[in-house]
């Protein structure tokens, strides 16, 4: 953050507000987890301040100290209605479009308060006042860090929002090993342990409590698996009758995208997964290396995020939407084989 932001933010933050901190819609350990330390800063030095996530987020991040005073816009709709209306600041955190808040999009778009975005996604869009926006970083919660500090506030963090800004940073960097890892990185997670964070009990939350259902699905994701030699590409799909028979349960999927990348050679790798109440087919893209999944979504699936992980959509059938991604391989063949 520069100087003369940190400035504006001081001033903002010098007499109390009242707080809205709102994340992308289903929100990621990342989203929720800078979310809820920034949350707890704020409660600390004095600010009214509500979390409002517009919709749910997987059971295995309900641990994070916070979760019961969180409002879900589309659960809470009147209370979160009522807060939002009378906020005088908004915080935007993990993601750069407000379209990405879904059914909250025309509700931000009409507030009045003013907008601070912190994120680390590609090309943000131009709605806050103060845009903190590095896409250098490995995660949301890292420049939360950052923004406490900037305020003169590390030493005052607490191990609640250490808890939550070490949930953030090892979901956004799979627990250290993405590219986006700096040693930064590992300096303010050694500094949130230091504070109280336990890495293991976090890591072992978030990542080790599968339920028989989810590895079975799993299971039935890598079955799908198709790959396509020509292009250093696998793709796997499931349809809502898979989830369906799964038991399927918000995040159940989360990471199973990243099976196609350990392959060696593979340097794309895609999951569709049906939406049958939305109507979608929800894409997640992963590369290594130079691809830009990131221009991939954002050109052909509605989509966006970074270089290495993006998401996107489609709103034909998995069988139109499948025949059209496999099309699209050719025009990108000389990145993908180089
Ligand atoms: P995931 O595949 O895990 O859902 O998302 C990967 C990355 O892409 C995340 O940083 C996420 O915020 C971003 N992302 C996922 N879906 C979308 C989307 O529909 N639009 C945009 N702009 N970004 C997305
Ligand atoms: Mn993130």
């Amino acid at each position: 953050m520069n100087s003369e932001d940190v400035k504006v933010i001081k001033a903002l933050l010098s007499k109390p507000k009242r707080i809205v901190i709102v994340p992308h819609k289903n929100p990621d350990g990342d989203a929720i987890g800078s979310s809820l330390g920034l949350w707890y800063y704020l409660k600390l030095i004095g600010q009214e301040a509500r979390v409002i996530v517009p919709n749910d987020y997987p059971r295995f991040l309900k641990f994070l100290p916070g979760t019961p005073e969180v409002l879900n816009f589309e659960r809470d709709n009147a209370a979160a209605m009522e807060y939002l209306n009378s906020s005088d600041l908004c915080f935007t955190l993990d993601f750069n479009q407000l379209g990405r808040v879904g059914q909250m999009t025309p509700i931000l778009e009409g507030l009045g308060a003013t907008f601070i975005m912190i994120d680390h996604h590609q090309a943000p869009d131009s709605y806050a006042k103060i845009t903190y926006s590095d896409t250098k970083m490995s995660s949301t919660a890292e420049m939360i860090y950052n923004f406490i500090s900037s305020l003169g506030d590390a030493n005052k963090i607490t191990s609640e929002i250490a808890e939550c800004l070490y949930a953030g940073i090892v979901t956004d960097t799979g627990s250290f090993k993405y590219s986006s890892t700096s040693s930064k990185t590992h300096q303010v997670a050694a500094d949130l342990i230091d504070k109280g964070a336990n890495s293991f009990e976090v890591q072992n939350k978030i990542f080790d409590t599968n339920t028989p259902d989810r590895l079975k699905l799993l299971s039935c994701a890598l079955k799908n698996m198709v790959i396509l030699k020509n292009y250093n590409t696998a793709y796997m799909s499931l349809s809502q009758a898979e989830l369906d028979a799964h038991n399927y349960k918000k995040g159940d999927t989360e990471g199973f995208v990243n099976y196609g990348l350990t392959l060696q050679d593979i340097r794309f790798a895609v999951i569709f997964i049906e939406n049958k109440e939305e109507g979608i087919i929800k894409i997640s893209f992963r590369s290594e290396g130079e691809f830009s999944v990131n221009e991939f979504a954002r050109n052909h699936f509605h989509g966006g995020g970074h270089t290495n992980a993006a998401g996107g959509k489609s709103d034909n059938n998995m069988e139109e939407t499948v025949k059209h991604f496999e099309a699209l391989l050719e025009n990108y063949k000389e990145q993908l084989t180089r």
